[in-house]
C-alpha cells in the first residue's frame, strides 16, 4: 500500500480553506464521470451550435440545482477583479489550463502531530489522486498549466512542491487571494484575474461548479475526489483535454460539448 504523503506547515501558516467542498455533489464512485464521453468520432473543430445542446443536456442537467443558484449570483466588479489580478508571464502553450487543487488533484485531510511540550504545528495527510502526475504531465505539453486554489497560498504551494517537485509542469498558482467570496458564501475564481491572459484562451477544470461560475463555458466539472485510490475520473478527464487542446476556438469547443450554461437559461 502507497504511503501518504505529509504536508508540514508552520505556525504561522493557515490552514487550507476550501469552503466549497461542503457543496459539491459527493461521489465516490468510479464509474460516474461527469465528463461527456469519449466521442473520438465527433468532430471537434465545428464552430456551429450543437443540435443537442439545451437545458437537457448532460452536464446541465447533473448541475441543475448549482446551476439554477448560479443564475442568481451577481458577478464580481471591475474593481473587485483589479485588486486580484495576477501576471503569469511568458507562455509556451496558446491555451491555458486551469486546475483546481483540493478535491480535484489532491484530497488532504488534519492530522494530530507531537505532545504538548512540541512546536505546534500543522501537518496533512495527502492522497495525490490516481493519474493527478500523469495529468500533469501529459498535459503540459499542450497546455499551459495554472493551479487555482481556494487554500492559502503556503499550503498550496507545499502540495504543490508533491504534484510537481521539479516546478516543471506546473508554471503558475492563483490561491485565495485571488478568489472573491461572494455574499452567498461561495468562493469563486473569476478568470479575469489573469492580467495577460485572454479568457477565450482559458479552460478551467474543478469539482466545485461554483468556482467558475462567472466563466461557465470555460468551465470543466469534474467529480469530487475524496481519497479513494481506485478512483479514474482523471482519465476521463485526460482523454477529454487530449481532443480538445488543438481545437480552433477551445471555449467554444467546451461549451459545445458540455454546455453549462444552457442549464442557466432556465
Ligand atoms: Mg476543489
Amino acid at each position: 500500500m502507497k504511503t501518504p504523503d505529509f504536508v508540514q506547515l508552520s505556525p504561522v501558516d493557515h490552514l487550507p480553506t476550501e469552503p466549497d467542498a461542503a457543496d459539491n455533489p459527493s461521489s465516490d464512485s468510479e464509474s460516474d464521470s461527469q465528463l461527456p464521453a469519449t466521442q473520438p468520432d465527433e468532430p471537434v473543430e465545428s464552430e456551429t451550435e450543437s443540435p443537442c445542446c439545451g437545458p437537457d443536456s448532460g452536464a446541465a442537467s447533473l448541475y441543475a440545482d448549482e446551476l439554477h443558484e448560479i443564475h442568481s449570483l451577481v458577478p464580481p466588479s471591475q474593481a473587485d477583479i483589479d485588486q486580484r489580478m495576477l501576471f503569469l508571464g511568458e507562455k509556451k502553450h496558446r491555451f491555458t489550463l486551469v486546475l483546481d487543487l483540493d478535491r480535484t488533484l489532491v484530497f488532504s485531510s488534519p492530522v494530530a502531530t507531537g505532545g504538548q511540550c512540541q512546536e505546534p504545528a500543522f501537518q496533512f495527510d495527502v492522497k495525490i489522486r490516481p493519474y493527478a502526475k500523469e495529468l500533469l504531465e501529459k498535459m503540459s505539453k499542450k497546455y499551459e498549466l495554472v493551479v487555482f486554489t481556494a487554500a492559502e497560498e503556503s499550503y498550496a504551494r507545499a502540495i504543490l512542491q508533491l504534484l510537481d517537485p521539479t516546478s516543471t509542469l506546473i508554471s503558475g498558482l492563483a490561491a485565495q487571494s485571488q478568489c472573491v467570496l461572494l455574499p452567498s458564501g461561495h468562493w469563486v475564481k473569476d478568470l479575469r484575474v489573469f492580467a495577460d491572459r485572454c479568457v477565450d484562451e482559458m479552460i478551467i477544470a474543478d469539482d466545485n461548479v461554483f468556482s467558475f461560475a462567472f466563466n461557465l463555458d470555460n468551465g470543466i466539472p469534474v467529480a469530487e475526489f475524496r481519497g479513494d485510490m481506485g478512483d479514474d475520473e482523471l482519465t476521463f478527464l485526460i482523454d477529454y483535454l487530449d481532443e480538445i487542446a488543438d481545437s480552433k476556438n477551445i471555449v467554444k469547443t467546451n461549451k459545445k460539448r458540455i454546455n453549462l450554461s444552457a442549464g442557466c437559461l432556465k
